[in-house]
């Protein structure tokens, strides 16, 4: 007997979609232009709590996007997470600047204590600008990633980056709705912290609009330019005058429409991921050599992938991941550490062992909105025959 697959994340259209997409369709709407681009606007900044978001065609044009209004362009220096996605890092190089790999803490998100043991041992202060001693280039920023949409150290993070001088960039491309809970920042969303952040909405999201993206600002006017950028930077609708170098990054009607419908349920999926969460950590944490890793206490994390520690060696990642494979059971490894990459070994790093470790031991398993308990549960045995 052959049991039925069971997928790491798949998206979820059990709510409105096929409506809304159908009153673009029927409204002939369908590109660039119609309502439902900024009706999502509005709804995105009411749910992040920030007074503008700025759509456009994915994640990571959403990075482009905010690097440009941040500013950061050719020469500067970026320090960045190297336990990621590349869709983090590559839109550093996008803009002519270079990223310094810097290590995680437990959180699997940038940590401010490595980054400061760096900028302190590394930089010098000049005119109120940080520069690398070595190199000679301006440590214009740092790019953290709300890894798994658990919440980076932004207490740390707010504090550092004032006392060196440096832009905050949020990549909360896998945390909407990720909200602090408690201290100083109760209430504020992962995103909205820093000086600029993205949003995706790619298929494995938490909500999914097909492929886009989102960008806030803490600067209105960093937002207006992120939209203008993103609109090839037309300056006179009429006679296409153009006054700076512009991306076609827009999000369409389409898009915007299945983001509607995504967002009206996203609370629901949250409590879900929350709830199968549980249900994985009741099972296998501290059982048979594994642990699953937590989110940030005094958080409200949306839970979008669950991490599975092997703890004890004999557990093999790979091995893990294929013996699941053969019971159609969807799982995977953290990526390849972005300092490993191709284009980036000859980059300065600093502190990547905790995510050395991470990377070995790893795997994130079945997570999808409408994964049910009975076959959460057969994952969980699975894991506990190994
Ligand atoms: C998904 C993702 C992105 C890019 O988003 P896209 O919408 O796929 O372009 C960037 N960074 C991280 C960490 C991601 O997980």
């Amino acid at each position: 007997m052959s049991e039925h697959f069971i997928p790491l994340s798949v998206p979820n259209f059990s709510g409105r979609e096929k409506e809304y997409v159908n009153d673009a369709v029927v409204s002939e709407w369908v590109s660039t232009g119609g309502s439902k681009v900024s009706e999502f606007e509005e709804k995105i900044a009411e749910y992040t709590g920030m007074p503008r978001a700025v759509a456009c065609n994915s994640g990571t044009s959403g990075l482009h996007l905010a690097l440009m209004a941040a500013g950061v362009g050719a020469g500067d220096e970026v320090l960045a997470p190297t336990l990621t996605f590349i869709a983090a890092v590559n839109p550093i190089r996008y803009v002519g600047a270079r990223p310094v790999f810097i290590g995680c803490g437990q959180s699997l998100c940038l940590c401010p204590t490595l980054a400061e043991e760096w900028l302190a041992a590394h930089t010098e202060r000049r005119d109120g600008a940080c520069f690398n001693k070595r190199t000679g280039a301006r440590v214009k920023a740092l790019l953290v990633v709300h890894v798994f949409g658990n919440m980076a150290d932004m207490q740390g993070l707010v504090a550092l980056c004032e006392k060196y001088g440096l832009i905050l960039i949020e990549d909360a491309t896998e945390a909407l709705g990720t909200r602090y809970t408690e201290g100083p920042y109760a209430g504020r969303m992962a995103g909205t912290i820093g000086d600029i952040g993205a949003y995706s909405f790619n298929g494995n999201k938490l909500i999914t609009t097909g492929a886009g993206g989102m960008v806030v600002s803490n600067h209105p006017d960093w937002a207006e330019h992120a939209k203008h950028l993103s609109t090839q930077a037309k300056a006179d609708e009429l006679q296409f005058i153009h006054d700076e170098i512009g991306y076609n990054y827009r999000m369409t009607n389409l898009q915007a429409a299945l983001g509607l419908a995504q967002l009206e349920q996203i609370e629901g999926f949250i409590a879900h991921k929350r709830a199968m969460y549980e249900f994985y950590r009741e099972r296998l944490d501290g059982k048979n050599g594994f642990r699953i890793l937590p989110f940030r206490a005094g958080v409200r994390s949306n839970h979008w992938f669950y991490s599975l520690y092997l703890e004890d060696a004999r557990h093999r990642r790979d091995d893990v991941i294929a013996a699941l494979r053969e019971q159609q059971i969807q799982t995977r490894p953290v990526w390849a550490l972005i300092h490993e990459q191709a284009d980036y070994g000859a980059c300065e790093r600093y502190g990547t062992e905790l995510a050395e470790d991470f990377r070995a031991r790893i795997v994130n398993l079945p997570c999808s909105t409408n994964l049910t308990e009975a076959d959460a549960q057969r994952v969980a045995d699975a894991l506990l025959a190994l």
